[in-house]
């Protein structure tokens, strides 16, 4: 289930990069300077295949640094959140991409091919990639099916793979929807890699036989799935039962996608608590800059502190907004948020010691 660029959105991927490249780099070894614009504790996936692309050019890669803006033959820009401000001093000829920017082509395939430059993300210690792009489904609040398109093989987990690290981390849409993301997913099972599919899975296409999978896979941290639909609460009842018994409940992480209707969220709340009442719950609420999609108040209040301060775990959101006096008038929207939910998502510890 997609996330990335809008609401959950993780590591740009998607865009328009007018990439220079061919003799124009046999003539002449570049300077050349990068910005990650977000700047969130994930590595841009696309920074770093930029990286990789001029360093075996024989260009100069460095991070980019206002001070010496003057000094540089290319500038990059990446940028996955369309809230996350514009730096004034990038020059005026940067290449920027990025769903961040509205851009949603691809990279040119010869640096979409290169090999992600990790060294610029020392602190980085797993790979990030995609087995699969695109997606079977077209949910209205997503960009996935416009950027992406119908969902595709992409990489091998062994094209994906870092030689210093058994650590990946997976940005798939929609993985189970591939019969290829599956057969790749079976290479992982045993093989000793630690995977997190950091944009969720869809609970609607589980089979005791991908639950068997799932099982057999060695989890960074969570299982993630997404409840961002009603309907898709009975699925969770449905697999529940069957996800408990294969001791995968108290790693499930479920990303839930809070529209203008905030009751219709806090009720797929109390339905999951059903289910297991102390399971893991990761808000966010809707917002889409674009298309003039901003969160209210009562969203906000609802994904950053109810749901995000773990208050969802012993009251509901009538109770708490009762607790507090809370108010909200109807439709009323913010334009505040920041980009506090990419910087928190990994960093929710739910089930404390009761694995
Ligand atoms: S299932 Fe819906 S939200 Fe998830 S990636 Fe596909 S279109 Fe987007």
């Amino acid at each position: 289930m997609q996330r990335a660029g809008k609401l959950r959105g993780t590591v740009a991927l998607d865009e328009r990069w007018a990439v220079p490249r061919g003799l124009f780099f046999a003539a002449k070894k570049m300077k050349i300077a990068l910005h990650d614009s977000d700047a969130t504790t994930y590595p841009n996936y696309a920074i770093m295949k930029i990286s990789a692309y001029h360093k075996k050019a024989g260009d100069k890669v460095e991070v980019f640094d206002p001070f010496y803006r003057d000094s540089y033959d290319l500038v990059y820009s990446s940028k996955v959140f369309d809230f996350t401000p514009e730096n004034q001093y990038l020059p005026r000829n940067t290449i920027k991409g990025g769903t961040g920017y509205g851009a949603y082509n691809d990279l040119p395939d010869e640096v979409d091919s290169a090999f992600p430059d990790y060294s610029i993300y020392p602190k980085v210690d797993y790979a990030v990639g995609f087995i699969t792009r695109g997606c079977i489904n077209n949910c209205d609040f997503c960009v996935v099916p416009k950027k992406e398109g119908k969902i595709r093989p992409y990489r091998s987990v062994k094209d994906l793979i870092r030689s210093d690290s058994n650590k990946l981390v997976l940005m798939d849409n929609n993985i189970l929807a591939s019969d290829f993301g599956i057969r790749e997913l079976e290479k992982i099972a045993g093989s000793g890699i630690e995977v997190d599919l950091n944009q969720g899975m869809d609970i609607m296409l589980l089979t005791p036989e991908i639950i068997d999978l799932l099982s057999r896979i060695k989890w960074i941290n969570y299982i993630r799935f997404s409840c961002d639909k009603m309907y898709q609460v009975d699925y969770f009842a449905k697999w529940m039962p069957l996800l408990r018994k294969k001791k995968m409940h108290n790693k499930l992480f479920i990303y839930l996608l809070v529209r203008r209707d905030v009751n219709d969220a806090a009720t797929r709340v109390e339905e999951l608590k059903k289910l297991h009442s102390n399971i893991c719950i990761y808000a966010q609420a809707e917002r889409n800059s674009s298309k003039g999609v901003v969160p209210t108040k009562e969203q906000l209040e609802f994904a950053q502190r109810y749901v995000y301060g773990r208050l969802y775990k012993r009251e509901t959101f009538e109770e708490y907004k009762r607790k507090r006096g809370l108010k909200y008038v109807s439709g009323e929207p913010v334009n505040d948020e920041s980009p506090f939910f990419a910087r928190s998502m990994t960093d929710l510890s739910c089930y404390g010691g009761k694995k």
